[in-house]
C-alpha cells in the first residue's frame, strides 16, 4: 500500500499494528482496571477491560472501535434501584410528614430510573448494531504509514483525497 501523503510504501494494516503493540505486562494494569473508558458510561463504568495487558499508545491508535458493555449499564441500574430505597429512607427522616410519600416517591424515582436506563440501552444497541460495524469495516481497510504516521483507507487511497 502507498501512503497518499508522503507516496512511502511502507504502509501496514491498522489491524497488524494494533496487535503489534498489544503485550501481556501485568504490572501496574490494576490500577488503570476502572479507569473512566473512551467516553465512558455511567459513573466509570464503561471500560473495565484493560486490566491484564498494556498496550502501546501506537497500539491504542490503531486500535478497534469496541462495543459498548450493556451489562455495566444493568449492573448500576440495579445499585441504583437499592441504593434508592435507603437514599429516600433518609430524605424522608427530616421531611415534615414522613410517610406519606415515601412509597410514591420510591416508586415514580424507580419508573424514571429504568426509563432513563432503557433509553441508555436501546442507544448502546443501536451503537452497537449500527455504527460499530460500520467502523469496523473501516477499520479493516484501514493502513497506517511507518514512515509519516497517516492513517487511510485502501478505497479512498485509490481516489487521492
Ligand atoms: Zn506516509
Amino acid at each position: 500500500m502507498q501512503c497518499p501523503k508522503c507516496k512511502s510504501d511502507d504502509a501496514v494494516k491498522l489491524s497488524v499494528v494494533h496487535a503489534a503493540g498489544l503485550s501481556d505486562i501485568q504490572t501496574r494494569s490494576r490500577s488503570h482496571g476502572w479507569a473512566l473508558g473512551d467516553g465512558g458510561l455511567l459513573l466509570g463504568f464503561g471500560n473495565s477491560t484493560s486490566s491484564g495487558t498494556t498496550q502501546t499508545q501506537l497500539s491504542k491508535l490503531a486500535a478497534p472501535p469496541h462495543k459498548k458493555r450493556c451489562r455495566h449499564v444493568i449492573l448500576a441500574w440495579l445499585i441504583g434501584l437499592v441504593m434508592a430505597g435507603p437514599l429516600i429512607d433518609a430524605f424522608n427522616a427530616y421531611a415534615v410528614n414522613p410517610d406519606a410519600t415515601l412509597r410514591g416517591q420510591l416508586q415514580t424515582f424507580a419508573y424514571i430510573f429504568s426509563a432513563l436506563v432503557a433509553l441508555v440501552l436501546a442507544a448502546l444497541w443501536s451503537f452497537n448494531h449500527l455504527i460499530v460495524p460500520r467502523r469496523r469495516d473501516l477499520w479493516n481497510r484501514s493502513f497506517m504509514c511507518r514512515r509519516c504516521g497517516e492513517i487511510f483507507q485502501q478505497s479512498v487511497a485509490n481516489q487521492g483525497r
